[in-house]
C-alpha cells in the first residue's frame, strides 16, 4: 500500500470573499498529500526553496507524510496567488513565481521505486514521464492530472505521457480542450483513444464522473451550505481517490466506483475553510462518516 504523488509544494496568496491570505502552505501535492494521508501512507516527491522550514515540514510530518522525496533548493519555495469572485465560480491568477520549480527535475529516492500507486500531478510531461522510467517495476495504477497550459504548450509530450497511464484526472473544460470535442461523452471517446482505461472528469460543485470503456458512474459533490475556498479541491478529489485505491490495494472496477466516492468527500472538505485547514484538522472518522452519508444520498432502487 504505497502511493507516490509528484507535484507543486507551495506557498498560496488567496484572496475569497471569505477570509484571505498572504501566504499559507498550498501547492498540489500538499493539498493531495493531506486528503490522501488520511486512508494510505503518502511518498511524496517534489521541490522547495529555503523559505519551506519546521512549521511547514510539521504538517506533513503530522500525518506521516514521507518527505525523503522533497529536494530543498537554494532560493524561493513556488509562489501563486489567486483571487476568487463573490460567487466563487471564477478565479483570476494574480500571480505564478515559478522559483525552484522552474528547474525541478524529479528524482525519486531508492525507498520509493516500487510504489505501486503513483500519481502524476500536473506538473511538465515530459518530467511526469521520467518519473515512470524511475520506477523498478510497474505500477498497479498511474493516474495523471494536467492543465490546458501543458495541452496547449506540450500536446506532443503530454500525448506521448498519455499512453504511459491508467486513470487520468482532468476537469469538463481540460477534457473538452483535450479532446478538441465539445461533447463530453465524445470528447471522453477520443480520450480513451489516447491511452487512458480509465477517465474521471471533475465538474465542480456538480460532481464528477468516472468512464471506463463500458461502464459510467456519477457521483454528486456533498452538498454544503458553507463552501469558503475551492484552492485544491480537485488535488483533495484525487487524493481521496488514489488513498482509497492504495488502501484497497485494488483497480477493479467496483473499487475504482468507490474511490470516487472517496474522492467526492475529501474535495468536499478541502473547500469549507481556507487553503489547507480544513484537511489539517481532518479525521479519518470524519472522511468515513461523509462518505457513508453521501453513499446514502444517492442510493436509489427502482
Ligand atoms: P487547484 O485549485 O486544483 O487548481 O489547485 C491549486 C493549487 O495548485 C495551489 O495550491 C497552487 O499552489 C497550485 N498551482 C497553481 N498553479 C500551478 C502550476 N502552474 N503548477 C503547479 N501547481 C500549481
Amino acid at each position: 500500500m504505497s502511493l507516490l504523488v509528484v507535484g507543486s509544494v507551495a506557498f498560496d496568496g488567496l484572496q475569497t470573499p471569505y477570509g484571505s491570505t498572504d501566504r499559507t502552505l498550498g501547492g498540489a501535492a500538499t493539498y493531495f498529500s493531506l486528503a490522501a494521508s488520511l486512508l494510505a501512507p503518502v511518498r511524496l516527491v517534489g521541490v522547495v526553496g529555503d523559505d519551506f522550514g519546521g512549521s511547514e515540514e510539521a504538517v506533513f510530518a503530522r500525518r506521516k507524510i514521507d518527505l525523503r522525496g522533497l529536494e530543498r533548493a537554494q532560493g524561493k519555495s513556488f509562489f501563486w496567488a489567486g483571487k476568487y469572485s463573490d460567487d466563487l465560480r471564477t478565479r483570476e491568477t494574480l500571480r505564478t513565481d515559478l522559483n525552484v520549480f522552474a528547474t525541478f527535475d524529479p528524482k525519486l529516492p531508492e525507498a520509493y521505486r516500487d510504489s505501486e500507486f503513483v500519481f502524476l500531478g500536473n506538473i511538465d510531461p515530459t518530467l511526469q514521464r521520467n518519473v515512470l522510467n524511475q520506477m523498478r517495476r510497474k505500477p498497479k495504477l498511474v493516474a495523471l492530472d494536467t492543465m490546458n497550459y501543458w495541452i496547449s504548450r506540450t500536446p506532443d509530450e503530454l500525448a506521448k505521457t498519455l499512453r504511459l497511464i491508467d486513470a487520468l484526472l482532468i476537469n469538463d473544460e481540460e477534457a473538452v480542450q483535450l479532446a478538441g470535442e465539445h461533447n463530453l461523452l465524445r470528447a471522453v471517446r477520443r480520450i480513451f483513444s489516447m491511452g487512458p482505461k480509465a477517465i474521471v472528469v471533475k465538474r465542480g460543485e456538480y460532481g464528477a464522473m468516472l468512464f471506463q470503456r463500458d461502464a459510467i458512474l456519477a457521483v454528486p459533490a456533498y452538498p454544503l451550505e458553507n463552501v469558503h475556498d475551492p484552492t485544491g479541491a480537485g488535488d483533495s478529489f484525487a487524493g481521496g481517490f488514489m488513498g482509497y485505491l492504495a488502501r484497497a490495494k485494488k483497480t477493479e472496477h467496483g473499487s475504482l466506483r468507490r474511490a470516487m466516492v472517496y474522492g467526492s468527500v475529501l474535495g468536499s472538505f478541502a473547500v469549507e475553510k481556507l487553503g489547507i485547514e480544513r484537511l489539517c484538522s481532518l479525521k479519518a472518522k470524519e472522511v468515513e462518516s461523509r462518505a457513508r452519508e453521501l453513499v446514502r444520498m444517492t442510493n436509489i432502487r427502482l
